[in-house]
């Protein structure tokens, strides 16, 4: 397929045969499962998919690439359903309808985190996920407390997943190169019961307000959410730093907060 490539999309098309065959094994689809890939763009895992798995949902904004795919589906004989859309306003809930979707991408980097926070409102439906992204932003999505990298996403996403980097690509991988290592990772859900969150919205308020200002110490930073007292009974220090609590801390203040409401930090 030939393609102008549109770096306003993050378009980095992968171009190695032995990178793009080990992300289809990592992703590894049997029988029966839904699968829908965000991005396919000119098909380098859509193709080694649809070969392998017959049935295959893409979700792609660029319509110049809308065509060349409905023909690749075409010649493969393959099941091939191609939503024209901006994958932050599909509705993976209601894709996916009574079962659930495996979720699959090489995504556009410039909006990484959105669709992963996008992904994780409908978590309910999705049995995991498979993505490429800067090595840079899995590193913060897989960080633990101390690490530097740990922050807000990694906490966020944490808390509803598990979180495993599976292997790091290099730029020489994709057409064009981008200037950024890259590395697939895939996400998990957890059991809800696993770690008791039992007040979402609370948890993301507290978090925000947190990380949003990494410097200051807990007791500052929650200042406009929670007393120092709230905070020492979860069994935290009120003069350490966000990045130094982990994701059941979080949690533990989350719920101890309960669903009071509080003017926003
Ligand atoms: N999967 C292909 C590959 O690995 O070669 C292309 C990956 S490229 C990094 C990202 C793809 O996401 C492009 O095809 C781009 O057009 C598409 N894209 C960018 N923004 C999008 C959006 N908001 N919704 C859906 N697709 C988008």
């Amino acid at each position: 397929m030939s393609h102008q490539t549109k770096k306003s999309l993050g378009q980095h098309f992968l171009a190695d045969p032995g990178m793009i065959e080990k992300i289809v094994r990592a992703v590894d689809p049997r029988p029966g499962q839904r699968l829908v890939e965000i991005g396919p763009g000119a098909g380098a895992i859509t193709r080694p998919l649809l070969q392998r798995h017959q049935t295959l949902t893409v979700i792609e904004f660029d319509r110049d690439l809308i065509e060349p795919l409905a023909a690749m589906g075409e010649e493969l004989g393959a099941e091939l359903t191609i939503v024209h859309a901006d994958v932050l306003a599909v509705d993976f809930t209601e894709l996916a309808g009574t079962g659930l979707i495996r979720l699959v991408g090489n995504l556009p980097y410039n909006i990484s985190s959105p669709i992963l926070f996008h992904a994780l409102d409908h978590l309910s439906v999705v049995s995991d996920m498979h993505f490429m992204l800067q090595k840079e932003v899995v590193d913060r999505m897989a960080a633990g407390p101390g690490s530097k990298v740990y922050g807000r996403l990694s906490v966020m996403l944490q808390a509803r997943c598990h979180v495993t980097p599976l292997f790091r690509v290099p730029p020489g991988c994709f057409r064009p190169p981008p200037k950024v290592d890259s590395a697939v990772v895939r996400l998990t859900p957890r059991d809800p019961a696993e770690l008791g969150l039992t007040q979402p919205k609370r948890f993301e308020q507290v978090v925000r307000a947190a990380f949003s200002q990494r410097r200051k110490t807990l007791r500052n930073a929650l200042a406009t959410v929670c007393g120092s007292e709230v905070i020492e009974a979860c069994g935290i220090n009120p003069g350490c730093r966000a990045e130094t609590v982990p994701v059941a801390g979080f949690v533990a203040l989350a719920n101890a907060l309960g669903d009071v409401c509080v003017s926003e930090p």
